[in-house]
């Protein structure tokens, strides 16, 4: 375990698009930052780019999750961002499978850092815990149970942290974004490019580097000030299901 004088942040799902260019935003605010993923080989090359640590994480396993928090001397941020949705079907044709893995991945993923994390992130007096849920946190859309559940699942969870924690040196900050292009959509449509590319066709999206910036801004500010949420959509993005697309 190295030491770390600097302030230390924790990012789940760091191998690629928000999580990736949130690591980089906290390390050039001056963290040291602690990134996690599946895909080792990925972290590796993004720790080498901002002197910070790669430590495989999957957060749906006990033993992973325990591992990870173990390795850790301290933690001042944490940002559970690892997570995604898998496939786009009506709740009478649910693959559980599918809704498995969105559950225990934003769900109980999210579940397991914090619980993990929580008595280093109160240890450091001034803690903050980032979520990334999502605008289908905030409202269902149809063939999107799967997804637009487990985001509702992971925010209330979230936001029950808000009351219990009162109280203790800990903020939390919910980011709901909306369409953001990054690998989101391969890994919902189990890497079908042409139908991952439709989903961003014809709009301008909101870029990783848009939502990494959110986590900075709320990451410097001053202990006494709290920001709970915020909801980002690309300008030509209404809600969940509402789009302006050019031909
Ligand atoms: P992404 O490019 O697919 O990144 C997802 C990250 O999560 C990857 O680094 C992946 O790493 C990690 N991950 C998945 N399962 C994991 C596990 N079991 N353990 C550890 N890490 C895991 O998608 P993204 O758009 O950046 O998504 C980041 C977050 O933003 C997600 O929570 C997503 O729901 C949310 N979000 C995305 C959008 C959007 O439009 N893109 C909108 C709203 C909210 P490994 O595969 O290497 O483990």
């Amino acid at each position: 375990m190295t030491e770390h004088t600097s302030r230390v942040a924790v990012v789940t799902g760091a191998s690629s698009g928000i999580g990736e260019a949130t690591a980089r935003a906290l390390a050039a605010a001056g963290y040291h930052v602690v990134v996690g993923a599946r895909r080792l080989s990925r972290l590796r090359r993004l720790a080498d780019e901002i002197d910070g640590t790669a430590r495989q994480l999957d957060v749906t396993d006990e033993a992973s999750v325990a591992a990870f928090a173990d390795a850790l001397d301290r933690a001042d941020v944490l940002v559970n961002n690892a997570g995604g949705a898998k496939g786009l079907a009506p709740v009478a044709d649910a693959d559980l499978d599918d809704w498995r893995w969105m559950w225990e991945t934003n769900v109980l993923g999210t579940l397991r850092l914090t619980k993990a994390l929580l008595p280093k992130l109160i240890a450091s007096g001034d803690g903050l815990i980032v979520t990334i849920t999502s605008v289908a946190a905030l409202a269902p859309y149809d063939n999107g149970a799967g997804y637009t559940s487990a985001k509702h699942a992971q925010a209330v969870l979230h936001r029950t942290l808000r009351g219990e924690l009162l109280g203790k040196p800990v903020r939390l900050t919910e980011i709901a974004p909306g369409a953001v292009e990054t690998e989101f959509s391969l890994v919902r449509f189990d890497g079908d490019e042409e139908r991952a590319a439709a989903v961003y066709r014809g709009i301008t999206p909101l870029l990783a580097a848009d939502i990494a910036d959110l986590v900075a801004f709320v990451a410097s500010r001053p202990p006494h000030v709290n920001i709970d949420q915020i909801v980002v959509k690309p300008r030509d993005q209404a809600d969940a299901g509402r789009f302006s697309r050019q031909a």
